[in-house]
C-alpha cells in the first residue's frame, strides 16, 4: 500500500510542469531562459526571454544557444507564442531558434507567427534575411524546413519582420491579441541592433538587448517600465572594444534612474562580472536605488 502511494505521489511530481517551480501560471510573469553571454563556461543558457500570461507563453525575446532546452524545461509551447522579437543576430541571441521551429514540427500549431529583427548591413543580415538563410529552400541551411517560411507548404508561417528604424525612433512594430512591441534602436558596436518594450496585461517590460547605452533610446523605450532588463556583459570600468559594445553598470543605473523603471533585472551575466555582483550593485545604487535583481536561468518575476 505504502509503495503504491509511493509510486503515486512519485508520478504527481513528474509531471508537474517545470515552470510550476519558479513561474506561478498566474497574471504577467517575466521568465528568463539564458541569463549567459555567449561563454559556455558561465555555465547559462544565452540570452532568451519568455513572457507568460496566465500560464500561457505568449512572447518570446531571443533564443541564444541553450535556450531551446530552458524552454522546453520551463514547460512552454511553441503552439502559444504570438510573435518572436530578436534584438539581433549575434549567435548568442539567435542560435537555438531552427532548433525551437523544428521541435513546433511536433505541436499543433495553425497560426502564422511573427518574427521580428533589426535591419542588416555588410556584416549581419536583416530579420527576413536571416529566415532565408536558415529555411530557404535553395540555400537555407536548414532548408528540409523551408514549409516554414514557404506559403502554403506547411501548417504555418513564420512570418518575418525587418524593423527599419530612424536614429532616434521610438516605434510601435507589432499590436495584436492584447500584445503591443515598441522598438528602438541602439549601439552594440556595428552590429544593428534593437531594445524592445512589450506591453501586455496592463504591464511594461523592457529590454535593453545588447547595447553600450550611450545613444539616449533606451531611457525613452524604459520610460517607467514595471520591469528593466539590462545586459550585465561588462565590469565598471571595462574599456576598449567592451566597453564599445556594452553598458559598464553606472550607465545601467543611470539609464534605470532616468527611465524611472520600477525594477531592474540584470542578464547576459559573462565570467568578467559573475564573482562582481557586489561592486555592480554599488555603481548602480550611485544612480538607481529601486529593487535590483541578478537573474539565472529559468528565474521567474512576476508582475502585479
Ligand atoms: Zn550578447
Amino acid at each position: 500500500m505504502m509503495a503504491r502511494m509511493l509510486a503515486l505521489l512519485l508520478l504527481c511530481l513528474c509531471s508537474v510542469p517545470a515552470f510550476a517551480a519558479s513561474c506561478t501560471g498566474k497574471g504577467i510573469e517575466l521568465q528568463v531562459l539564458g541569463s549567459g553571454g555567449p561563454e559556455t563556461q558561465d555555465k547559462r543558457a544565452s540570452s532568451s526571454y519568455l513572457i507568460w500570461q496566465d500560464g500561457t507563453a505568449r512572447v518570446l525575446v531571443d533564443s541564444g544557444g541553450g535556450s531551446a532546452l530552458r524552454f522546453g524545461q520551463a514547460g512552454a509551447n511553441m503552439a502559444d507564442l504570438d510573435v518572436v522579437l530578436f534584438t539581433h543576430f549575434h549567435a548568442d541571441h539567435s542560435a537555438d531558434f531552427p532548433a525551437l521551429v523544428k521541435s513546433s514540427y511536433f505541436e499543433d500549431r495553425q497560426r502564422n507567427l511573427p518574427v521580428y529583427g533589426p535591419a542588416g548591413n555588410a556584416s549581419f543580415p536583416s530579420a527576413t534575411a536571416f529566415l532565408q538563410n536558415l529555411f530557404g529552400a535553395r540555400h537555407g541551411a536548414f532548408r528540409y524546413l523551408s514549409e516554414y517560411i514557404t506559403p502554403g507548404a506547411g501548417s504555418y508561417l513564420l512570418q518575418a519582420h525587418t524593423v527599419k528604424l530612424g536614429a532616434h525612433a521610438v516605434r510601435r512594430v507589432f499590436s495584436g491579441a492584447g500584445i503591443t512591441a515598441d522598438a528602438t534602436t541602439v549601439i552594440h558596436g556595428s552590429v544593428p541592433a534593437l531594445a524592445w518594450l512589450v506591453q501586455i496585461g496592463g504591464q511594461r517590460i523592457a529590454f535593453s538587448g545588447d547595447t553600450n547605452g550611450d545613444n539616449g533610446n533606451l531611457e525613452k523605450l524604459a520610460a517607467h517600465a514595471d520591469i528593466f532588463v539590462a545586459h550585465n556583459a561588462v565590469p565598471e570600468g571595462a574599456s576598449g572594444a567592451a566597453r564599445a559594445l556594452h553598458m559598464p553598470p553606472s550607465v545601467i543605473g543611470r539609464i534605470a534612474a532616468t527611465a524611472g523603471v520600477k525594477q531592474l533585472v540584470l542578464s547576459h551575466r559573462m565570467l568578467r562580472t559573475l564573482g562582481k555582483e557586489a561592486e555592480t550593485l554599488a555603481s548602480i545604487a550611485q544612480h538607481y536605488t529601486g529593487p535590483t535583481e541578478f537573474a539565472n536561468d529559468l528565474d521567474c518575476f512576476a508582475l502585479h
